[in-house]
C-alpha cells in the first residue's frame, strides 16, 4: 500500500521524537490511526501534507478562538519580532497584558505571567501554599491541570481517596498531599474538609471541566466551593487555562459570577504562542518573590512574541465580540449532533458550554469522570475515524472538548452535520 506523505513523516518523527510527537495525545494513539502533519492553518481550516483540508475543532486544543493565521495576529507579531524576540527585561507589553486580564476578569488584581498552564497551576499550587502555610490539596477527578507531578492524580472509582499518581516517575510522597473529590459532588468535599480543612491550602478546580469532555458545574457546585474555601481560609483556584476567554470574555467566572482567589490562565491568551498566567488577590500575590518568600522565575515569561498575540487576540475578542455568535453556532451544531444521534438511536449525552462542547456515547448523563468513563469509545474510534476521513478534524479522544472558532461559518457547520449523518449511518 502506498504510504501518504504524513505516514512517512511519522516514521522520520518517531525515530528522533518519542512516539513522533512533542505532545502524547497528537499521536492518535487512542483511536489507532497516525496523525496527518499539518502544513498550514487559515480561518477554520487546517490543510496537512497530503493536501487533505479539514474542518478544525481542535484549534490548537483550545488557543484558536479566532481562527488560524488572524490577520491581526499575523501583523503583531511580525511587527514585534522585526524589533526583537526577547530581553528578559521589563517592557511596556507586560503591563498591557497585566492591565487587559485584570480588567476583563473582576478577581484578578495582580496577574504573572509564565509560559504554560502547567508552570501556571504548579505556581498558583505553590503561592496557596506559601500563602496559608498549609500543605494538602484538593483536586477533582478528572480534572486536568498540566502535567505537574503534584496534580497527575485522577484517583479512580469515584471514591475519595489519597491521591495515587498517574505517572511513572512520580514519587508517591509528591501526591501524598493531593486529596482527590467528585466534581459536581460538594458532599465528597465535606468529607475531606470534616478532618481536614486546617490543613488544606488550595482547592482547585476548572469551572467547567475540559478534560474529559465537557462538564458544566451544576447549579450550586462553584458557589459552594467559593463558600467552604472563603469559612476555611481555603485558597479556591479557577483553572482557566481553557476556559479563560472561551465560554465568555474573561472566562467561567465571569459566566457564573463567582470570584476565586487564584486564577490560572493560558491557551487563548497567548493567541497560538506559548503562553500561561496566575493570578489574583493582591495579598495572596505578593507572597511572590521578589516582594515575598514565594519563589517563581522564568526567563521568557512576558516574552514580547507571545505577549503582542496575546494582548491583540484580546483587544479582537473585545472588540469584536464574537460570544453572542460564538453561542449559535455551537448551539446549532451541538443541537445538530444531538438530533442526528437521537434520530439514529444512538445511546449519547451531549454537553455544552458556549463554544467547548462534546459528545458522549453513553446511555447515561455525565456530571463527573465515573459517568464519563462509561462511554462506548470504540463506538468514538469510529466516529472519528469516519468524521476525519469526510475532512472533520476532532480531538482524537472521547474525552476531550470540541471547539468552535469565530472563523466558523455556517457553511462550515453544515458541511459538518452532513459528515456526522454520514458517519452515523455506519457506525
Ligand atoms: C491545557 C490545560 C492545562 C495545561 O496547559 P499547558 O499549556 O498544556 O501546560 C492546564 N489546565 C487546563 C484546564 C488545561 O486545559
Amino acid at each position: 500500500m502506498a504510504h501518504t506523505t504524513s505516514q512517512k513523516l511519522f516514521a522520520r518523527a518517531r525515530k528522533v521524537i518519542p512516539g513522533g510527537v512533542n505532545s502524547p495525545v497528537r499521536a492518535y494513539r487512542s483511536v489507532n490511526l497516525e496523525p496527518p502533519f499539518i502544513i498550514r492553518g487559515r480561518g477554520s481550516k487546517v490543510y496537512d501534507v497530503d493536501g487533505n483540508e479539514y474542518i478544525d475543532y481542535v484549534g490548537s486544543w483550545g488557543p484558536m478562538i479566532l481562527g488560524h493565521a488572524h490577520p491581526a495576529i499575523v501583523y503583531a507579531v511580525r511587527e514585534r519580532v522585526a524589533r526583537g524576540a526577547s530581553f528578559g527585561a521589563p517592557t511596556i507589553l507586560e503591563i498591557e497584558m497585566a492591565e487587559e486580564l485584570c480588567e476583563a476578569l473582576p478577581s484578578l488584581e495582580m496577574v504573572r505571567m509564565v509560559n504554560s498552564g502547567t508552570e501556571a497551576t504548579m505556581s498558583a499550587i505553590r503561592l496557596a501554599r506559601g500563602y496559608t502555610g498549609r500543605n494538602k490539596i484538593i483536586k477533582f477527578a478528572g480534572c486536568y491541570h498540566g502535567h505537574v507531578d503534584s496534580l497527575l492524580v485522577e484517583a479512580g472509582s469515584g471514591a475519595t481517596t489519597l491521591g495515587v499518581p498517574d505517572s511513572a516517575g512520580v514519587p508517591a510522597e509528591f501526591t501524598s498531599n493531593t486529596l482527590s473529590a467528585v466534581y459536581n459532588d460538594l458532599n465528597s468535599v465535606d468529607e475531606l474538609l470534616a478532618t481536614l480543612s486546617n490543613e488544606i491550602a488550595a482547592i482547585i478546580v476548572e469551572p467547567v471541566a475540559g478534560n474529559m469532555g465537557t462538564i458544566p458545574p451544576q447549579p450550586g457546585f462553584l458557589e459552594g466551593l467559593r463558600e467552604r474555601c472563603t469559612k476555611t481560609g481555603i485558597v479556591l483556584i479557577f483553572d482557566e487555562v481553557m476556559t479563560g476567554f472561551r465560554v465568555a470574555y474573561g472566562g467561567a467566572q465571569v459566566l457564573y459570577n463567582i470570584q476565586p482567589d487564584l486564577t490560572c490562565l493560558g491557551k487563548i491568551i497567548g493567541g497560538g504562542l506559548p503562553v500561561g498566567a496566575f493570578g489574583g488577590r493582591r495579598e495572596i500575590m505578593e507572597h511572590l518573590a521578589p516582594l515575598g518568600g514565594v519563589y517563581q522565575a522564568g526567563t521568557l515569561s512576558g516574552n514580547p512574541l507571545a505577549m503582542a498575540a496575546g494582548i491583540e487576540t484580546l483587544r479582537t475578542l473585545k472588540t469584536d465580540n464574537p460570544y453572542p455568535e460564538l453561542e449559535k453556532s455551537s448551539a446549532y451544531l451541538g443541537d445538530g449532533i444531538n438530533t442526528l444521534l437521537t434520530e439514529h438511536d444512538i445511546p449519547h449525552y451531549c454537553t455544552r458550554v458556549g463554544s467547548m462542547l462534546c459528545t458522549y456515547f453513553t446511555a447515561t448523563s455525565v456530571h463527573n469522570y465515573e459517568a464519563a468513563k462509561t462511554s462506548d469509545c470504540e463506538r468514538f474510534k469510529r466516529f472519528f475515524t469516519g468524521m476525519l476521513k469526510r475532512g472533520i478534524y476532532l480531538a482524537p479522544s472521547q474525552f476531550e472538548a470540541g471547539f468552535v472558532s469565530a472563523a466558523h461559518s455556517q457553511d462550515d457547520l453544515d458541511l459538518t452535520l452532513e459528515a456526522v449523518k454520514a458517519t452515523l449511518a455506519k457506525i
